[in-house]
């Protein structure tokens, strides 16, 4: 990974991202794919869907150019995700390229985690640490129904095999469906206790067609916090980190990892918003909830210039919206798929 700003002439060359409230922009997450090897019955349709044309996902070399740009302009965390991200080609070869471009000082993966035990090592080797997986059960018959697909055991073998390898941090996303898989919540509290992880629980977002959301799935951090507390003892608050993120972070006593919980519709956290997305076709999302979308690929296409693709880049942000409209859990319509936009 670079140094922090190696290069001291950098940021002076490009417009810094910075929206009109005054919200740097330092985190960019992008989705190299929207191919994925699970059907999460919460994330995309389970039938009915066309994956993207391959010729309009970015090719390396203008995800590269993006990056290069972005980093130049004060962006300085990258999350890979997809779709699933490992299921693209050559994806670690493409993650050390980032983690080498100048001004990128963290670089992350969210991952389901199915092909880590074959890739885990490749990835620790171009210099990845952290690492996001997603499993949302701990029972095998349950993680073929939530995802379509029985592979529960290479997923927990893959988080294995990060623990041995000395990813850090690694954190495990578990989104909260009730009648699902509520009844784990604790379960997955005490792993935290009990292994170096962060346990990041997610309240299930109504995005996209095929999220299949409804009200009665809706499970809160409040509620979690609550039924944690009754099963494995008191949370005690944790300091929040750098680029910890939305998540609010408790410890149990005496426990090995942390607990998180990351609330959009009960908590928003729109007003500390430092991120964009990109998805994988090229286009620049301002909010997680909003379809409003940039269209980059062209433009890459007809081989625009660093400077003006900065600037650019400086004008869309300023089209950030001050934060997602909702009134109780009722959110904006949005009609992306999440694993097309990529969480
Ligand atoms: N395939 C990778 C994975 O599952 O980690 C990366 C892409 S996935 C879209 C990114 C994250 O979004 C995952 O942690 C997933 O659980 C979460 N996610 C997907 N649909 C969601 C929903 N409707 N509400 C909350 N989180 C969701
Ligand atoms: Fe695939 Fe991730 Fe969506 Fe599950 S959550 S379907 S693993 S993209």
């Amino acid at each position: 990974m670079s140094q922090p700003n190696k290069d001291a002439n950098i940021g002076e060359k490009y417009p810094k991202l910075i929206d009109s409230f005054g919200r740097k922009i330092t985190y960019l997450r992008l989705s190299v794919t929207d191919r994925c090897n699970l059907r999460c019955f919460y994330c995309m349709p389970q039938a009915d869907f066309n994956w993207m044309p391959y010729e309009n996902i970015l090719r390396f070399e203008e995800i590269i150019q993006l990056v290069r740009v972005l980093a130049c302009q004060g962006v300085r965390k990258i999350r890979l995700t997809g779709g699933e991200p490992l299921v693209r080609k050559d994806v670690v070869r493409l993650m050390g390229d980032i983690s080498n471009l100048e001004g990128v000082e963290e670089l992350c993966l969210t991952t389901n985690g199915v092909a880590l035990a074959e890739l885990a090592e490749g990835l620790f080797a171009i210099g990845l640490r952290h690492i996001n997986i997603s499993l949302d059960t701990l029972r095998r018959e349950r993680f073929q129904e939530i995802t379509g697909r029985d592979l529960f055991d290479r997923v927990w073998s893959g988080i294995q095999r990060c623990i041995e390898l000395g990813f850090s941090p690694i954190k495990i996303n578990f989104v909260m469906i009730k009648g699902k898989n509520d009844d784990e919540i604790a379960d997955f509290a005490l792993l935290a206790a009990r292994y170096p992880i962060e346990v990041r629980f997610i309240e299930f977002m109504p995005i996209g067609r095929g999220s299949n959301w409804g009200r009665d799935y809706f499970f809160s951090s409040d509620q979690a916090i609550e039924l944690i507390e009754k099963r494995a003892g008191k949370l005690v608050v944790e300091q929040r980190r750098p680029f910890s993120g939305p998540a609010e972070l408790y410890s149990l006593k005496g426990g090995k990892g942390t607990v998180g919980f990351i609330s959009p519709l009960s908590h928003r956290f729109c007003s500390e918003c430092n991120r964009l997305r990109i998805t994988a076709d090229g286009r620049l999302r301002l909010c997680l909830f909003s379809d409003r979308e940039i269209l980059l690929r062209q433009m890459l296409r007809d081989g625009i210039g660093q400077k003006d693709l900065a600037q650019f880049l400086a004008k869309a942000v300023m089209k950030k919206p001050a934060r997602y409209l909702a009134k109780d859990y009722d959110v904006p319509h949005c009609d992306r798929t999440m694993s097309s936009i990529g969480g």
